[in-house]
């Protein structure tokens, strides 16, 4: 059985990235000098007319003066930044690949990412100059030193600022109006593991990107008409920008839906619930997407009252479970629709929504229009029925081209039929209400972030002390999120070698893949005849000791 959207499918025009938010999201052309980006902490802006006409200087000093070619990847490896929109355009409009990467990777995670996509350029936030340089001068980058750019007013680490690259010179922006080609052309990649092994680049086209946008945008607007809201009462304005511009959830939250909806993004990099209560307070914000790991937070601090917050109208949940009483608990503290959004980087983010309509808590809501699903066995490949319990599988026109470079990887998650199979166990009720009841892929989510387990697995198997290693995602009840723990056969198992082996990881990946769960000892890892780590087995034996105490 095949599960459709409650909406008929949206008109998505068959243009290219930068025409479409330049040109054809007509709300951008209202206000062109109002404030597309402000730094909270910096107090630095930038206007949407800044923002147009500095991303044609991007483009054109990719292709002037770093002589970047149609098709080549160019890199973001950025905190959340005001200039992140104009790289971004700046790189597409050059008719190159923006590739982005987590600013709080390391070396090691830099490397890996930079070789897999064969970035040719890069663009890098001030603080996180200091990795590239060491990544540089260790010769862990191929990318030549001349075109890696900061992207920012300064030069960082010998590397030049952006001003230096901006040019004027005339060069051909990518300009089309064509489905096929609107399809076939490779516009962003993002980086994720998918249901197994290690780190790969999805790959999303234009008409992926402009798709998302139309189909969110329609999608938010029916359940605000059918939550009983005047349309003007939902004017936004004012957004908050704490996810990371790198993942998908921030990518299309903070930009494409921003350029497209002409929104003031105030952006903050350094969170903290009070600082995001306070900036919430000061900057008479409007709606912000978080993790519901954020949610939490603000249900349990004790002040909350404290804060003017009644000018907020949405918050906005996705990236990982929204905890079933969430919703409920922010609501009782003041009047603010939360809305849960489940997505993927495939599915180049969400594809459906829960609001106040028809809400059910622990239901992640409706397809997005032009959006189906269909739920199957795992081990039979049947399609299920409604009510039934199987993997969810998504088509539609946000669905990713594949994963870069990996046919293989690529045939095993999108089926003959177009079907990408999500790697996560669902229902779907009569009703229409998606519910995601477990995930059978290897994928840890903390707070949102990704944490590859094969990663980290390649990280502890390096140890001299460690014969064999698997990690798995464990519920961490105090902190309301997934957590990493590795189980490890080793020959002398020890307090301090469990404390070796957690610093070990910290200092060769990014913070959020930290080995939060712990270290277990155990005497051999479970595996099948052909040699695949039996992660359900160790997530089942974790919930059973548990379980016990
Ligand atoms: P990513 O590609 O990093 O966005 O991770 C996508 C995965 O996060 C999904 O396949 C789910 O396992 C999980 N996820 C995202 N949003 C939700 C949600 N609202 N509820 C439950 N799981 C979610």
């Amino acid at each position: 059985m095949i599960f459709e959207s409650f909406l008929p499918p949206a008109d998505i025009p068959a243009v290219d990235v930068p025409t479409f938010y330049v040109n054809v999201s007509k709300s951008n052309l209202e206000h062109p000098d109002s404030i597309a980006y402000y730094d909270v902490s910096t107090e630095k802006s930038l206007s949407f007319t800044q923002l147009y006409a500095m991303y044609r200087q991007i483009g054109s000093g990719l292709v002037n003066r770093l002589n970047i070619q149609s098709g080549d990847v160019v890199a973001i490896f950025s905190s959340n930044s005001i200039y992140y929109a104009a790289a971004f355009l700046g790189i597409i409009s050059a008719g190159a690949v923006c590739c982005t990467v987590s600013s709080v990777f390391k070396e090691g995670e830099l490397e890996y990412q930079m070789a897999d996509c064969k970035a040719k350029a890069l663009f890098v936030g001030p603080k996180q100059a200091s990795v590239a340089r060491n990544a540089m001068n260790k010769g862990l980058l191929t990318i030549p030193e001349d075109n890696i750019v900061v992207l920012d007013d300064d030069d960082a680490q010998g590397f030049p600022s952006l001003t230096k690259i901006l040019s004027n010179m005339p060069f051909t922006p990518v300009v089309f109006n064509d489905k096929q080609r609107a399809e076939s052309t490779l516009a962003v990649i993002v980086y994720s593991s998918g249901t197994t092994g290690l780190p790969k680049g999805v790959m999303l086209s234009h008409r992926n990107i402009i798709a998302y946008t139309v189909l969110s945008a329609t999608m938010f607007e029916h359940i605000q008409s059918l939550d009983g809201k005047k349309k003007s009462e939902e004017r936004n304005q004012r957004s908050l920008s704490i996810l990371p511009f790198a993942h998908i959830y921030g990518l299309t939250s903070f930009i494409t839906n921003s350029v497209a909806g002409a929104k003031t993004q105030y952006i903050m990099n350094d969170f903290s619930v009070e600082k995001f209560l306070g900036a919430i307070q000061k900057h008479r914000i409007q709606t912000a997407s978080v993790v519901p790991s954020v949610l939490n937070q603000m249900v349990k601090h004790k002040d909350i009252t404290r804060y003017d917050l009644s000018l907020l109208m949405l918050l906005g949940s996705g990236g990982a479970p929204l905890p079933d009483g969430t919703h409920g608990e922010i609501n009782k503290r003041f009047p603010v629709r939360t809305g849960n959004g489940y997505g993927m980087s495939e599915t180049c983010s969400g594809v459906c929504l829960m609001g106040d309509y028809k809400f059910i808590a622990g239901s992640v809501g409706f397809l997005y229009p032009g959006i189906q699903a269909k739920i199957v066995d795992p081990d039979s490949g049947r399609a299920l029925g409604a009510g039934e319990r199987g993997e969810l599988c998504l088509r539609g026109p946000t669905i990713m081209m594949g994963y870069l470079d990996r046919p293989e990887e690529t045939a095993k998650t999108i089926d003959a039929d177009g079907f990408l199979h999500t790697g996560d166990i669902a229902y779907i009720a009569k009703t229409g209400h998606i519910f995601i009841t477990d995930r059978i892929k290897e994928l840890i989510k903390y707070k949102g972030l990704q944490v590859p387990a094969a990663e980290l697995e390649s990280i502890l198997i390096k140890h001299d002390m460690v014969s064999d290693a698997a990690v798995v995602g464990v519920h961490d009840p105090a902190r309301n999120t997934e957590v990493p723990k590795a189980y490890v056969v080793a020959e002398c198992p020890s307090d301090k070698l469990a404390r070796d082996l957690a610093e070990w990881v910290a200092s060769h990946a990014a913070d959020h893949k930290r080995l939060r769960g712990g270290v277990e000892f155990i005497d051999a890892i479970p595996r099948n005849p052909s040699g695949k780590i039996l992660h359900r087995e160790l997530r089942a034996k974790h919930n059973a000791r548990r379980g016990s105490k």
